[in-house]
This record gives structure tokens, sequence and C-alpha cells, in this order.
């Protein structure tokens, strides 16, 4: 009986199957120079005006190894768990691309600057690395009909190509989309930590590669993968994946095999296309680079090197967890960058209260930054002891929660003295007890059916007459006055 490929057998053909994915990453590192010549590696300058005849490829040029390049990358390695080589080299790797001038790549092929180690995603499940090693970037290739829409040519930027490069290339151990994206972030952490990489997608500087491949599940064997190039975010790597599956699944429903080969995401239609067919390691006729001296690591050199390895962001989570008592969700939140675990870790310390630093960073100091227009707690001229001062200020009672709001704002837009701002706006609150039973005899005067509804037994209308009584002293009464002098009231 033939079945017809519809829907239910689609589905049915997906849950049959398992899906087995392994991330190549390519890093940028953040070093001063290119990797092997002295211009400037910096990201956004005027095309070709950090160039010289080395990365130009010239006949004759000779290239340097950039030390810090090498720093960095082992860095990497240690705060990953990998095995750093005592002992590596470089190798050339052929083929023509016009924006790789010297028509081969120098990267690193049977001898990586590190092996082993791995990336713990948030479930806790345990990703492995296979390898990082070290590498130039290529130029970058400006077409027609992108940045210059309507001309019919292509222009190069090399102020990229020789960008030092690292590729951390995991094992086939990630088996969703959502780990995928999981790994990514957790990795972006890590990296951004140690301040090897500004990490950026949209800027190029990290680029994700996906294979992905289907098997039968609980099958051995690994199934025939793709590779997935061109996504420009995590959520797009996200996607692709979620893609490509769908697509293999379907495929293999309807009796095909997968072809191996390299496949383009298309962001807006939102599936993949056939790139080329797979190229093999031999087509690149490898070779050691003869114009480097392979690199020897001084033991010492690299203890230091690991020495200098700041917290991690999963050491820094457990750690908020157990010292501040926070949720792991918060905890997770406020270490996930660097500069936001140190601002959060400075404000509790200013406010002696790590609870309510949690709570403000992560409630009204984050309302106050997207309604400034800020998409980061470090583009903020609020400081650390401004917050602390305000925290202190609302709980002391000395300013209402809703005051606080409204210094809060005022705070995260310009930054600021927090007295300051309480006195220059009047916002400080109304604590005199006199002052606010005449407020408090004013409301119960003016609500008798509430009044009466209270004394009936209704809990509610207790609140009702709080409310009016804030209303009547617009925001500035402390509330603790008011409640206390309504019981005192209404008996
Ligand atoms: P290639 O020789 O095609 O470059 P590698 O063995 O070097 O393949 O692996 C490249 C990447 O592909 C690694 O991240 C690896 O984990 C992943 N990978 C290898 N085989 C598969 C597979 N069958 N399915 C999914 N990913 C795979
Ligand atoms: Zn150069
Ligand atoms: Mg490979």
């Amino acid at each position: 009986m033939k079945t017809s490929p519809d829907v239910a057998t689609t589905e049915t053909a997906k849950h049959d199957y398992e899906p087995v994915i392994g991330l190549e990453v390519h890093v940028e590192l953040k070093t001063k120079s290119k990797m092997f010549c002295s211009c400037r590696n910096e990201f956004g300058a005027e095309p070709n005006t950090a160039v010289c005849p080395t990365c130009l490829g010239m006949p004759g040029s000779l290239p340097v190894i950039n030390r810090v390049a090498v720093e960095y990358l082992c860095k990497a390695g240690f705060a990953l768990g990998c095995d750093v080589a005592p002992y590596s080299k470089f190798d050339r790797k052929n083929y023509f691309y016009p924006d790789m001038p010297k028509n081969y790549q120098i990267s690193q092929y049977d001898m990586p600057l590190t092996t082993g180690g791995g990336v713990t995603l948030s479930s806790g499940k345990r990703i492995r690395l296979n390898r990082i090693h070290l590498e130039e970037d290529t130029g970058k290739n400006l077409h027609a009909g992108g940045a210059m829409a309507g001309s019919d040519y292509t222009l190069i930027d090399y102020n990229r190509a020789g960008v030092p490069l690292m590729e951390i290339v995991s094992e086939p151990d990630i088996s969703s989309s959502d780990e995928a994206e999981d790994y990514l972030a957790e990795l972006k952490a890590v990296l951004s930590y140690i301040g090897v990489s500004d990490v950026k997608m949209h800027e190029g500087s990290l680029r994700c590669d996906a294979n992905v491949s289907i098997r039968p599940r609980g099958a051995n064997e690994l199934g025939t993968k793709t590779e997935v190039k061109n996504m420009n975010s995590f959520r797009s790597v996200g996607r692709a994946i979620k893609h490509e599956i769908a697509r293999q699944a379907e495929r293999l429903a309807a009796g095909d095999r997968i072809v191996q080969e390299t496949r383009g995401w298309d962001e807006v239609k939102g599936t993949t296309y056939s790139m080329r067919s797979k190229e093999e390691a031999h087509d690149y006729r490898y070779f050691p680079e003869p114009d480097l001296v392979p690199l020897a690591l001084d033991a010492d050199v690299l203890a230091r090197w690991r020495s200098e390895l700041p917290e991690l962001p999963d050491a820094r989570r457990k750690r908020f967890a157990q010292q501040y008592g926070l949720s792991e969700y918060d905890a997770q939140v406020l270490t996930a960058e660097r500069s936001d675990a140190d601002f959060y870790e400075a404000t509790a310390a200013a406010c002696d209260d790590p609870k309510q630093a949690a709570n403000w960073l992560m409630g009204d100091v984050r309302r106050a930054l997207q309604s400034a227009g800020f998409t980061a707690l470090a583009q903020s001229p609020m400081t650390a002891a401004q917050l602390g001062e305000l925290i202190r200020l609302v709980k002391s009672g000395a300013i209402t929660g809703k005051a606080g709001k409204e210094v809060c704002d005022i705070l995260v837009a310009k930054g600021g003295d927090p007295n300051a701002i309480v006195a220059e706006r009047g916002l400080g609150a109304v604590t005199d007890s006199t002052e606010i039973a005449a407020m408090v005899d004013q409301a119960i005067t003016a609500n008798q059916k509430s009044v009466d509804a209270y004394k009936g037994g209704k809990a509610n209308a207790f609140d009702f007459i709080v409310g009016q009584v804030m209303k009547v002293s617009r925001g500035k009464a402390n509330v603790e006055i008011v409640r206390a002098l309504i019981k005192e009231r209404l008996g």
C-alpha cells in the first residue's frame, strides 16, 4: 500500500529520527594588531587603511606570530577545560578566494593549540570540544546590490584579512536547536568574561557553522551531515538547525538520501539552500607553513596565563546563588555579562542588601534602561554607589517606593546623587505623624461608606482607604505610618 507524504507521515518521520549537531565557531580575537603583521586590528575602520605587504600577500613578505593572539587562545583553552599543547605548528590551507590575497590561509591542521575540553549547558549537559586552533581571517567582499545597491561590481576590504581568528570545533554532542543556542550563549559568556573577543555575532566577531545530521533514534552510526552557513544571530542558528532537521527528515521519509554539502541560510525565506558540494581536507593540500617556526610554549608562561583567568560565569553563578541567596534564575541573569555582575556586587555592597540589589537591577532598573533606550546596563551613566544609595533611601522610608521608581528613572538616564534628586524634586516622603494624621482624618470623613464596609468585615476596604490617603499625599506619605494611623482610628 502506498501512503501519501502528508503532514502526518512527516511528523512521524520527525519523531523517528534523532538530530545530531556539531558546531564550528569562529571567533575574532581582540588583539591590538593582526595575526602575522603589525597592522591595526579594528572593526569598522575606513576600508583598506589597515593593510601592509604581509596581510596583502605580497611576494617576499614574511609573517611573524602575534604573541597576544597565542595568549588569548590559550586562555580560552584553559577557561574551557582544554588541553593546551606545549608544542604546535601552523599549516597552509590552500584555496583561491578573492578576499584572500595570498591564495592560502595560515591555519593549524594536525597540531592545533588545544584539544579536548567542553562547554557546560545550563541543563548541566556537557558538550565536548574537539579542538581550538589559531588561524587568520579573510578580507570582506562588498557585493553589488547589498551595501551598493544598483551597482554591478564587488569591492574588497582587506582590513579584516589577517585578523587573528580562533576556530572552536565541538564534538557532535548537541541534540537540538535549543541546545545549540544555549551552547553559543555559554561559549559567548566565557569568552567575553576572559576578555579575548567582543563575541558580537552581528559584527562578525563570532560566526557559527552548524553541522547537522539525523539518524534513527538509538542508532550508533552517524547520519550524513550538511554544513549550514550564513546565520547572523543565535536565533538564526536555532531556526536554521530546526529547518535543516525537518528538511532532512522529509527527504528520508520520501526515500531520498542526504547529500553531504554546504548549505546557506536564507533569513527571509527561513530555509536552507544548497551552496556547494563538501570539500575534503585533501582538497586543500595542507602542508606545514615554511615561513613560521613551530610554536613551543614554556610551561611557566602557560601556568601564568592560566593563573590570570578571572572567575568564570559558571563559578560566579554558583557563588552568587550561595553567597547572596539568589535563585538560580536571578544568578544566571546577573552573571551573564561580567560588567553586570561587577555592578551587582558593588550595588549589593553599597546598600548592604543583596536581595534588594537583585530586585532593583532585574526590575525597575531594567525597565528604566528600556525606556531610556539603552540595551545594556553599561550604557547608563548610573554608578553602583548611586543605585545603592537609592535602595537605602527607599528601605529607610525616606522616600516611598513610588518616588524610588521616579528617582531610578532619572539615575538610569542621567546618573546623579539620589539625595540631590529627591531634594530638587521634592520627592522626600512625608513622615510627620501629625501631617499624616490630618490626611487620614480627611480620607475617613470623605469615605464613610468604605469605613462602614471595613467595620462590617470587608478587609479590602482598608486598602482602599490607604489608597485614598496616599492620593491625598500625592504618593509621598510613609505607608507604614498611614496604615498604623488608620488602624488606630478605626479600631
Ligand atoms: P569534516 O571532515 O567534514 O570537516 P569533521 O569531522 O572535521 O568533519 O567535523 C566538523 C564538525 O562537524 C564538527 O563540529 C563535528 O562535531 C561535526 N560533525 C561531524 N560529523 C557529524 C555528523 N554526522 N552529524 C553532525 N555533525 C557532525
Ligand atoms: Zn598587515
Ligand atoms: Mg574538519
